[in-house]
C-alpha cells in the first residue's frame, strides 16, 4: 500500500461522503456515503474496489456515529484504515472567508476562526466543522487538512469582487463576492489544459459547473477572473433548491408584506426555490421526465434556467474578449445533452459551434462536443473534487 493514500469527507448537514484515494496515481480505493444523519432510519455504503459493504435502515444519531460506521464498513470490507498508511484526512471546507484561501492544516485554532466564520456559510460551514471536529478526534494521528471551496476565487480581481454597496458596511461586514466550487473550477480548468495538450497560461476559459448547485467561472491563464456565485452560493445561475440571481427587493417585500420572518425567507431562498420552487422536483433527471410527460411547469423551470445559463455565457464571452474553451462539468453537465446544446445553440457568429453528435453521443470521461472548426472548443470534463482535495493536501503535509 502506498504511503500517500488520503480519506476525504465531505460533511454536509444530514450526510457524510468519504472517499479513499491514493492521490499520486488519482486510484479511488474506496468510496462512501452515510445519509440520512439524525433520522429515524439512514443509509451507508461503502465500496472497496469489488466489494460493497451496507448497512442501510439503522438509525444514525449524529456525524460521530456516521463516522464510526464508515469505519466499521471498512473494517467489514477488510480495509481498517488505521493499517491503510493514511498520509492525511482531507476536508472539504465551503467558506474560508478573508481568512483562508489555501488548503490549511486543521488546529484548535482554525476550527475557531472557521467557527467565526459560521454566519457567513450557516448551512456549509457548520456540518463541516462537525466533521473535522468527529474525524480528528477518530483519527488524532493523521494530518488534517481543510481545502476551501472559496480558495480559487481569492483573488478575483476587484471589479468582479467588490459589491456596489456602501464602502464602509462593506469593509466593517466582510461583504464581497467570495465564489463558491473553486475546487471544481480549479480542477477542471487544468484538465482542460491537459486534454488540449496546451499550456494552461495561454487559455481563456468559462467552466460550467451544473449540479445540483451550479455555477460558472471566467478563467484567464489558469486564474479566475469572474464566477457567478456571490457572499453566498445562493447568487447566479438557477440551481436545484436554489434561485440564482434576484431583485433583492424580493427579501423586503416578504419581510414586510407577506410577513415572512428572516429564517423563513433563508429556508425558501435554499431550499425551495430554483428548479424544485418551479416545477416540484430538484432532480434534473425528474425535471425531464415530467417535460416529456407535457408538464407545462416543468417546461418553463427548463426554460428559465437556460435563460439564465446563457445570460452568463454571454456574459462571460465579452468578459474575456476571446474565449478559447468552454467545459461543462458535474451532473447536469457532464450527463445532459440537451443542456449543452441549448446554452450555446444559434452562437456561430460568436465562434461557437458544437457537433450534435459528439454532443448526444454515449461517451463518458474527457471529451470535445465542439465541431472540427470551431473558433471555441467545447469540452465536457468530468470533474473530480475529492482528488483534488487529496491534492492539495500532500501540498501542505
Ligand atoms: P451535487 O454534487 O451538487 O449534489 P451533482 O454534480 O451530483 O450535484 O449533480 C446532481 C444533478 O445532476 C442532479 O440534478 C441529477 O439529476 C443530475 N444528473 C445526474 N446524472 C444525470 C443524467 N444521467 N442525466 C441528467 N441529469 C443527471
Amino acid at each position: 500500500m502506498s504511503e500517500r493514500n488520503v480519506l476525504v469527507i465531505n460533511s454536509g448537514s444530514s450526510s457524510l461522503k468519504f472517499e479513499l484515494i491514493e492521490a499520486d496515481s488519482g486510484t479511488s480505493l474506496a468510496e462512501g456515503n452515510v445519509e440520512r444523519i439524525g433520522e429515524d432510519t439512514s443509509l451507508a455504503g461503502l465500496r472497496v474496489g469489488e466489494r460493497e459493504v451496507r448497512r442501510d435502515g439503522e438509525p444514525i444519531a449524529d456525524h460521530e456515529a456516521a463516522l464510526r460506521t464508515a469505519f466499521d464498513m471498512f473494517d467489514e470490507a477488510g480495509s481498517n484504515l488505521a493499517e491503510m498508511n493514511l498520509a492525511a484526512v482531507g476536508h472539504r471546507a465551503v467558506h474560508g472567508g478573508q481568512t483562508f484561501f489555501e488548503p490549511t492544516l486543521v488546529t484548535d485554532e482554525l476550527i475557531a476562526k472557521m467557527a467565526e466564520l459560521a454566519p457567513l456559510a450557516p448551512l456549509h460551514n457548520p456540518p463541516g466543522l462537525l466533521g473535522m471536529t468527529v474525524a480528528r478526534k477518530l483519527l488524532p494521528d493523521v494530518p488534517h487538512v481543510a481545502v476551501f471551496d472559496t480558495a480559487f476565487f481569492h483573488d478575483l480581481p476587484a471589479p468582479a469582487a467588490t459589491y456596489a454597496i456602501d464602502r464602509e458596511v462593506a469593509q466593517r461586514w466582510d461583504i464581497r463576492r467570495y465564489g463558491f466550487h473553486g475546487t471544481s473550477h480549479q480542477y477542471v480548468s487544468e484538465q482542460a489544459a491537459v486534454f488540449l495538450d496546451r499550456p494552461l497560461s495561454s487559455l481563456n476559459q468559462i467552466v460550467l459547473h451544473l449540479g445540483n448547485g451550479a455555477s460558472v467561472s471566467a478563467i484567464v491563464g489558469g486564474r479566475a477572473v469572474d464566477t457567478s456565485m456571490g457572499l453566498t452560493p445562493l447568487e447566479g445561475l438557477v440551481m436545484g433548491t436554489r434561485p440564482g440571481d434576484i431583485d433583492p427587493g424580493i427579501t423586503f417585500y416578504l419581510a414586510r408584506t407577506a410577513g415572512m420572518t428572516i429564517d423563513e425567507i433563508d429556508e425558501l431562498y435554499n431550499r425551495r426555490s430554483g428548479i424544485l420552487g418551479l416545477a416540484g422536483a430538484n432532480d434534473f433527471r425528474e425535471l425531464l421526465k415530467r417535460i416529456d410527460a407535457g408538464d407545462q411547469a416543468a417546461r418553463l423551470a427548463y426554460d428559465i434556467y437556460i435563460h439564465r445559463l446563457r445570460k452568463y455565457v454571454g456574459g462571460y464571452l465579452a468578459l474575456l474578449g476571446t474565449t478559447d474553451v468552454i467545459t461543462f462539468t458535474a451532473g447536469v453537465g457532464e450527463n445532459n445533452p440537451d443542456v449543452r446544446r441549448d446554452a450555446l445553440s444559434g452562437l456561430g457568429a460568436l465562434g461557437i459551434e458544437l457537433d450534435e453528435q459528439l454532443n448526444a453521443g454515449p461517451t463518458r470521461g474527457p471529451r470535445r462536443i465542439s465541431a472540427a472548426g470551431s473558433p471555441t472548443t467545447v469540452l465536457v470534463i468530468p470533474t473530480n473534487e475529492e482528488l483534488a482535495i487529496a491534492r492539495a493536501c500532500l501540498s501542505v503535509i
